[in-house]
């Protein structure tokens, strides 16, 4: 997932400075338990256990799902059936245990016959285990279910929350552990289910999932998908609207509702090229085609690397290619993530960390070094900003989340500290080494979920041992299980920004006025930089003269206009203030609206600004944006 694209510093320093889903943490969990409960007994994690999940893999594997659901605007629910096909890994075993979250169970069967089934009482984060009852012979049960419109993984929209305004919209969201908010099922990552699925929707709307796709599909209201290989449940994913599809490329190709069907396609064109590079260095695309999918503006990540459709965010279709390189990081997660997974959520790392490095990779394999130079020290200025505010053990990659909504996770450790660990490795042994590693582990963990101990022993044999006069396992370790970089880690730098740098502080100092500025060659990247590393005060008359000069508050870049409107709220700069609250009620990712309303939270006459626009803005915004925002308008 991007929680962020690369281009915004400022706003990673806000990211979990306040972990709202803290707030309702479990208070029945028997499991999960953080150290600060229990300081003196501090149990050693085990480090194949997923704390968050009740499922009984070990006992009883589910390997295939097949689910059947009619999706109902009217009520906002999904009411159907799943078949889930399991293993018995111990032949005695009694129960399958499912995770479930606010779902109604209606009947659960097999071959026909009811079976016997409980649902415990609800926990705040995990949800409800859902106990059934094993048959004797057989190795399939059927549950049917409704959802709940509250369900934390599902968003509906109204016509009037979509661009298009015609025709409803839904999507889901399963990631971390939200699968089990709309399908019951062992929701864990370490559990790889193939699935099939039949959506019933109304007849003038179209279903897209995770799975094959046809572009060319009957447009019946009832739809058909296969998705042959065996994914974790975060990545299972259902969007229904007025979508419509356009090719880019032989295998790549967009769906998005029809006003911004061009405008996606043409920003997008070089998702092939992509492809075929990512290919050229790491290895063959395992998933046959490569879609996006456009999601209406409420979408609250930057993007979601569902299998061969990556759900994408509007917000980064910005005219001039500026803000793709989200493209090759969910186009990334193909090989790590989706074909190399996290066996659980503190390995979060393996996903993120590898994806964050191959997308520098590919960005440099596409644009060039320059752009490749600028993402990467705007990467590490998000990791600084992070390693500033985060306590010390949120720094460390291998996490210990028990206890906690693996939600909160979400900082640049696990992306950017994770990259530039991968960039360590492959400047001490050189790229064609590295890359020869990369390709082989890649290939060695196909369609498995690991821990991170099984990388680190997979390292030190295939890359430590070979390198041990530059390598060893003591600094891998640091960069593992301690807080903070390393010192001597690699030191991004980037020509461009040092022109920028020239320019700001001339402009600071009062030589330079900024109607005098020549820039009209910087790139986007160059203003995120430009304005991202003023200091914190600013005057009005700075303020006016940067507007005037540079037309920032109506920048129609959306990152762009996140700084400008970000140092606006910081020094109270009133003629910006009416952009901002249309901001603020247009767009629901997460990234761009939380330290926004986060800093309007600082004062009264701020506060009043953001309950004002969260008020009209939340029934538009998905479950998480709420959750994570409200906490500022209370
Ligand atoms: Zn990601």
């Amino acid at each position: 997932m991007t929680t962020k694209v690369i281009l915004s510093f400022v706003v990673s320093a806000l990211l979990l400075g306040c972990s709202p889903t803290n707030q309702d943490k479990p208070t029945t969990t028997t499991e999960p338990v953080s150290a600060s409960e229990t300081p003196t007994t501090v149990q050693a994690i085990k480090s194949d256990k997923d704390y968050h999940s009740y499922g009984n893999p070990d006992e009883v594997k589910v390997t295939n799902l097949a689910l059947d659901l009619t999706v109902d605007f009217a009520d906002k629910m999904l009411k159907g059936s799943v078949e889930l096909d399991f293993e018995r890994i111990k032949p005695d075993a009694k129960a399958l245990v499912l995770d479930t979250r606010a779902l109604n169970i209606l009947n659960v069967s097999a071959a026909g016959k009811t079976l016997n089934y409980t649902l415990a009482e609800a926990d705040g984060v995990l949800g409800s285990a859902l106990t059934i009852e094993l048959p004797a012979t057989g190795n399939k049960v059927k549950v049917e279910y409704q959802t709940s419109p509250e369900a934390s993984g599902v968003q509906w929209l109204t016509p009037a929350q979509t661009a298009g305004k015609k025709q409803p919209f839904l999507f889901t969201q399963a990631q971390a552990i939200h699968a089990r908010s709309f399908i019951p099922l062992q929701d864990s990552p370490q559990v790889r289910v193939t699935y099939q699925a039949t959506i019933r929707t109304p007849k003038e709307l179209l279903a897209v999932m995770s799975a094959a796709n046809d572009p060319d599909t009957a447009r019946d209201g009832e739809y058909e998908f296969a998705m042959p290989q065996p994914i974790p449940s975060y990545l299972i994913a259902l969007a229904v609207g007025d979508l419509h599809f356009k090719a880019m490329g032989e295998r790549t190709g967009v769906y998005a509702e029809s006003y911004i069907l061009d405008a996606a396609a043409a920003e997008f064109e070089d998702t092939e090229s992509m492809l075929i590079a990512t290919e050229k260095t790491f290895g063959p695309y395992s998933w046959d085609r490569y879609d996006l999918l456009i999601l209406p503006p409420s979408f609250p990540f930057g993007g979601m690397e569902n299998p061969r459709l990556s759900f994408i965010t509007p917000t980064v279709i910005a005219g001039d290619k500026s803000l793709v390189s989200l493209i090759a990081h969910e186009l990334a997660h193909s090989w790590s993530g989706n074909t190399v997974t996290n066996a659980t959520w503190r390995d979060l790392w393996l996903n993120e960390g590898f994806t964050t490095y191959l997308t520098y990779r590919i960005m440099e394999m596409v644009y060039g070094e320059k752009r490749f130079a600028m993402e990467a020290v705007l990467g590490r200025q998000d990791l600084q900003a992070d390693i500033d505010s985060l306590p010390a053990d949120d720094q460390i990659m291998a996490i210990d989340l028990r206890g906690r909504d693996p939600d909160a996770v979400f900082s640049n450790i696990p992306y950017e500290k994770g990259a530039l660990f991968l960039r360590e490795l492959e400047q001490k042994v050189g790229r064609a080494a590295f890359d020869e590693f990369l390709l082989g582990y890649f290939q060695h963990f196909a369609f498995q979920s690991i821990t991170t101990d099984q990388f680190e022993a997979y390292l030190h044999a295939n890359l430590v041992k070979q390198h041990s006069d530059v390598l060893s396992m003591d600094r891998i370790n640091q960069w593992i299980h301690a807080a903070g970089v390393p010192e001597g880690a690699p030191v991004p730098e980037s020509d461009a920004f040092t022109t920028v740098d020239q320019v700001r502080n001339a402009w600071l100092a009062g030589s330079l006025a900024a109607a005098n500025i020549v820039n009209d060659d910087w790139t986007v990247h160059q203003w995120l930089y430009f304005l991202n590393n003023m200091p914190e005060k600013l005057s009005q008359a700075q303020l006016t003269e940067l507007d005037a000069a540079f037309g920032l508050t109506a920048s129609h870049n959306n990152e762009i206009a996140h700084s400008w409107l970000l140092i606006s709220v910081n020094n109270w700069y009133e003629p910006a203030f009416t952009r901002l609250h249309e901001y603020l009620v247009s767009i629901g990712r997460n990234k761009l609206v939380k330290p926004l309303y986060k800093a309007l939270s600082q004062t009264p006459e701020g506060k009043k600004m953001a309950q004002k626009a969260f008020a009209q803005a939340k029934d538009g915004y998905h479950p998480l944006t709420v959750k994570t925002n409200e906490v500022f308008v209370e």
